[in-house]
């Protein structure tokens, strides 16, 4: 029997944050095991907020290093980038056409984002992103989408564009289902009412190669309450350590809290040491990896979806009847 198959990317935006990783990037290492797996770097994605070209080649190369430094491996998955396999663009503009444009207008993160850029003129590659995003997906029929929880609503979308098209053309994609972490929603630690971003700023995230030294002085910064663990920020640093160190730690700390003596500047430091011995390795493993072999994985990569993808646009072309 063959493997269900999987799908997901991140955008080259800059460095990875350990809400990037807990949300998505550990359970890609995970999920290379069980499934037929493709992830590629979004990098046609990552275009509709403001960018540097000088920079934008760099950001790729440096998630697929992100990438092989977690553990996921090219003998074991495909690793792509979407900008390399063309067909993800023909599809987005065929699938536009069965997107009415109010599902668009009414996406949470399009709604979000435009009112952050409200002053700006938003572009409309941020109201397309969730069809671009259902092309990437129903591409490879997949079954699975290992994703955060902010992007539910983006993996809905892609279910409704599969059933329009199937409905009006024929059956030609699968219906996928989002696949969450334990942990799909890591929070900023200086404004934890908000979700960890690079967007917020470098002082709201923890990166997975920030040095030991910066990570703690990254958390003596968070957020907290007067000891009784209630409020947000602290709920998000417990989250934290129960994720990063030993049970026996977490259950020490959630102890203090429930006597309401809980000692940030203690369980700081701890988690901080926790954190940069968790990324110790990839640290490593990241500065090991040259330019040279991460452009050839990707290469490879692309070339492997491509030939799957141009599979799903010959029977798509066919189907509208282009062709
Ligand atoms: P992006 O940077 O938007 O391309 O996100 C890449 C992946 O990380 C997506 O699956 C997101 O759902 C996930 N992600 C981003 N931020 C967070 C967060 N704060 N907590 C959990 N998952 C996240």
């Amino acid at each position: 029997m063959s493997k269900e198959i999987i799908l997901s990317g991140i955008r080259p935006t800059g460095r990875l944050h350990i809400g990037n990783y807990l949300g998505a990037l550990k359970n890609f290492v995970k999920l290379q095991n069980e499934y037929e797996c493709y992830f590629f770097i979004a990098d046609f994605h990552s275009l509709n907020e403001p960018f540097d070209p000088k920079n934008k080649y760099q950001q790729i190369i440096n998630l697929t290093k992100d990438y092989l430094a977690a553990g996921l491996d090219p003998k074991k998955c495909t690793i792509f980038a979407q900008s390399q396999v063309p067909e993800h663009s023909e599809l987005a503009i065929i699938l536009s056409n069965v997107v009415p444009v109010s599902f668009l207008f009414r996406m949470t993160q399009y709604k979000d984002k435009s009112a952050d850029r409200a002053a700006e003129n938003v572009n409309s590659g941020l109201l397309f992103y969730p069809v671009l995003m259902a092309a990437d997906i129903l591409m490879y029929h997949p079954t699975r989408i290992p994703v955060g929880k902010d992007q539910t609503q983006h993996v809905e979308l892609a279910r409704d564009v599969a059933r329009f098209f199937n409905g009006k053309f024929g059956p030609t994609f699968i219906e996928p289902q989002p696949l969450y972490t334990d942990s799909p929603n890591i929070m900023s630690i200086i404004a934890p009412e908000k979700k960890m971003a690079k967007s917020l700023g470098d002082n709201h995230c923890i990166y997975l190669d920030d040095e030991p030294e910066t990570i703690k002085q990254k958390l003596a910064k968070a957020v907290t309450d007067t000891g009784d663990g209630k409020s947000l920020g602290a709920k998000n640093l417990l989250d934290l350590v129960k994720i990063f160190s030993q049970p026996s730690t977490h259950k020490k700390f959630i102890a203090d809290q429930a006597a309401g003596n809980l000692k940030y500047s203690e369980l700081k430091q701890t988690l901080a040491q926790d954190i940069a011995d968790y990324f110790a390795e990839f640290r490593k493993r990241k500065k090991q990896i040259s330019q040279k072999d991460a452009e050839k994985i990707l290469a490879a990569g692309s070339k492997k979806a491509q030939k799957v993808a141009e599979k799903t646009m010959s029977a798509v072309r066919t189907r509208i009847g282009i062709r």
